[in-house]
């Protein structure tokens, strides 16, 4: 007989897990000892369910890579155990996180799936239940005992997508992210439609390997008509500054003035790592298509071609703390690591 796949369900925080107190009106972090009892759905479906919360649930405004490395903690050693993880986790930061977790676990074999909520889960309208329940089917899909979904995923409103791919779009509808430069893994309607061309496929003959470093000293700098020299040059010239994600223009274009473009080229050559992002939500970086972005491309600006801003601040971290030398920092940050490049 088939065994029930086991999924472990990681409660991290977030609007999810609060209930209204019936008397005072007031949300409050809801226990998650006691899921079963309070969402008797979970029972119906035919997998083993173990919870877990974190001791102090966070509002994932809070999240930093102390708690990345948590998660991916409780993942490592847990692995052997469960069939997949589920990750429950407040939607602001979620693609940040869903991405970190992705550059943490190489040859990661088995879906971890993070999920939220617009709504708590006590809420009359709530989205919770919705999301919790397929996200857990998701993470026990499973084709000749292995798992369907072999990668790090977010599931939001009737979608799962590539998690490094993804995108918070919308503080108000129930569809609150998207995956604008690539497919979405699996669709939730009648039937659970899994996209199996988009899986990511990873070495199954690999271990696990957990990565846990990631150094916080960059910057997120976003171009915008009139960004001023002294402020930029404070940033770029710090002595702790080691990365910086810059979010252009278009296809990875910037003003051509000669201050801006001296000031990248002087850190470039101090040793810090510069990264072109787009600041359109869809399409990709393109250096050199247009004369705004040749300078970028000749001073030696890395490419980050069609990642999220939110992907490319959690590589870049992870890749300076993995101390990758400078001799193969560009071309590694180019080349899809988890699927994160298309
Ligand atoms: N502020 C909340 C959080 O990100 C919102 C949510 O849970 O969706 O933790």
């Amino acid at each position: 007989m088939q065994q029930k796949p086991k999924i472990l369900l990681i409660y991290t925080g977030g609007t999810i897990g609060m209930m209204k107190d019936p008397k005072s009106g007031v949300l409050k972090a809801f226990d998650f000892a006691n899921l079963l009892k309070r969402i008797p759905e979970l029972r119906l479906l035919s997998c083993d369910i173990t919870a877990l919360s974190f001791k102090e649930p966070i509002d994932s405004s809070n999240m930093n890579p102390k708690f990345w490395v948590q998660i991916s903690e409780i993942i490592e050693s847990s692995y052997d155990r469960f069939d997949g993880f589920v990750v429950l986790h407040g939607s602001d930061t979620m693609s940040y996180t869903a991405s970190a977790l992705s550059f943490m676990l190489e040859n990661l074999a088995k879906p971890v799936i993070l999920t939220g909520s617009q709504l708590p889960i006590g809420d009359l309208r709530t989205d919770a239940k919705e999301n919790l329940i397929t996200s857990i089917q998701m993470a026990s899909l499973q084709e000749n005992n292995q798992p369907i979904v072999r990668e790090v995923g977010l599931y939001f409103e009737y979608k799962l997508y590539r998690g490094n791919r993804t995108t918070k779009i919308n503080a108000e509808h129930f569809e609150a992210f998207e995956s604008f430069n690539y497919p979405n893994l699996a669709e939730s309607g009648v039937h659970l439609k899994v996209n199996h061309e988009a899986l990511f496929v990873p070495d199954v003959n690999e271990k696990l390997l957990v990565h846990k470093h990631f150094d916080t000293n960059i910057v997120l700098v976003k171009m915008f008509p009139g960004i001023s020299d002294t402020i930029l040059e404070c940033m770029v010239n710090h002595p702790s500054i080691k990365g910086i994600v810059l979010e252009t223009y278009g296809a990875g274009n910037a003003t051509t003035e000669k201050w801006f473009v001296n000031a990248l080229k002087k850190a470039i050559e101090r040793g810090v790592q510069v990264v072109n992002v787009t600041q359109c939500p869809g399409g990709s970086v393109n250096m050199g298509q247009y004369e705004t972005s040749s300078e970028l491309k000749q001073i030696g600006v890395i490419s980050g071609k069609d990642m999220t801003s939110e992907t490319a601040v959690a590589k870049l971290m992870y890749m300076l703390g993995e101390k990758i030398s400078s001799n193969s920092f560009k071309t590694m940050f180019e080349a899809s690591l988890r699927g994160e490049i298309t």
